[in-house]
């Protein structure tokens, strides 16, 4: 089942509106989704992983053989899922419902989330996303704010956790407290679990109800996509057309 259209234009503006119009694909190298499923379906079932393996073969294993065993990227994850599983802690912190379906509309805006484990029988309700990030402590620039942020803030994992906080309340009206857990794709992979201030959260939805309307006017086509000027769609469509002065490079 997909997400709401919405959840892509949270990235590139002008990257989304190619996607839903079909002249883009973002994913051009789909390897770091494929190992962020391949991870994700392993925590779900042991069926859920058995099919994820077979559906994606041709691109799991080399040569797509399973018989010559999986390609690296994935004795990669295999040791990142290890890094969790033997956590004394994860076994007890994620177990609940997994790929929980929440819906909800919010500033009339209709939403959907896929939560990787919600867990409300708990005295505390609570639930993960589960992050798969290149290292935690690697900077990243962030051109709204002119300054460098950490994963979770370039990536808008603040916002996603606000709006599944929210879906949830919608669907099940209970308060869960949001948590990621993010395990790093290093030789020796790093892992952390993360509670999100409350503050942040809703600053974040705060902006969401200005952005959605932006959105909204996008996808009608009566207001132009903001370029981000960074991604893989941005380069591809830069022109000489405009010259900046050479002190104005930013370095990121
Ligand atoms: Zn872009």
């Amino acid at each position: 089942m997909s997400k709401s259209l919405y959840w892509n234009f949270l990235g590139c503006e002008a990257a989304a509106l190619a996607q839903l119009k079909g002249e883009y694909n973002a994913f051009q190298d789909e390897t770091p989704l494929l190992v962020g499923n391949y991870l994700h379906s392993y925590f779900e079932s042991e069926e859920s992983h058995k099919s994820f393996l077979d559906v994606n073969k041709k691109k799991l294993y080399k040569y797509g053989k399973p018989e010559k065993g999986l390609k690296k990227q994935f004795t990669d994850a295999d040791k990142m899922i290890k890094a969790l599983k033997d956590d004394p802690s994860f076994p007890y912190i994620y177990k609940g419902n997994k790929e929980a379906i929440v819906t909800g509309k919010i500033n009339g805006i209709q939403w959907m989330g896929k939560i990787d484990c919600l867990n409300l029988d708990a005295k505390n309700s609570y639930f993960v996303d589960l992050k798969t990030v290149d290292d935690f402590h690697k900077k990243h620039w962030d051109d709204g704010q002119h300054k460098f942020v950490n994963f979770a803030q370039q990536r808008g994992y603040i916002l996603q956790m606000a709006i599944y906080k929210e879906l949830i309340k919608q669907t099940f009206g209970i308060n869960a407290r949001p948590f990621i857990i993010a395990v790093s794709k290093q030789s020796t992979p790093d892992k952390a679990i993360y509670s999100i201030p409350d503050e942040d959260m809703q600053e974040q939805l705060n902006e969401l109800q200005e952005c959605q309307e932006h959105i909204r006017d996008v996808i009608k086509g009566t207001v132009k996509p903001i370029p981000c000027g960074h991604c893989d769609y941005c380069r591809m469509h830069k022109t000489l057309g405009s010259i900046q002065s050479i002190d104005d490079i930013e370095i990121f």
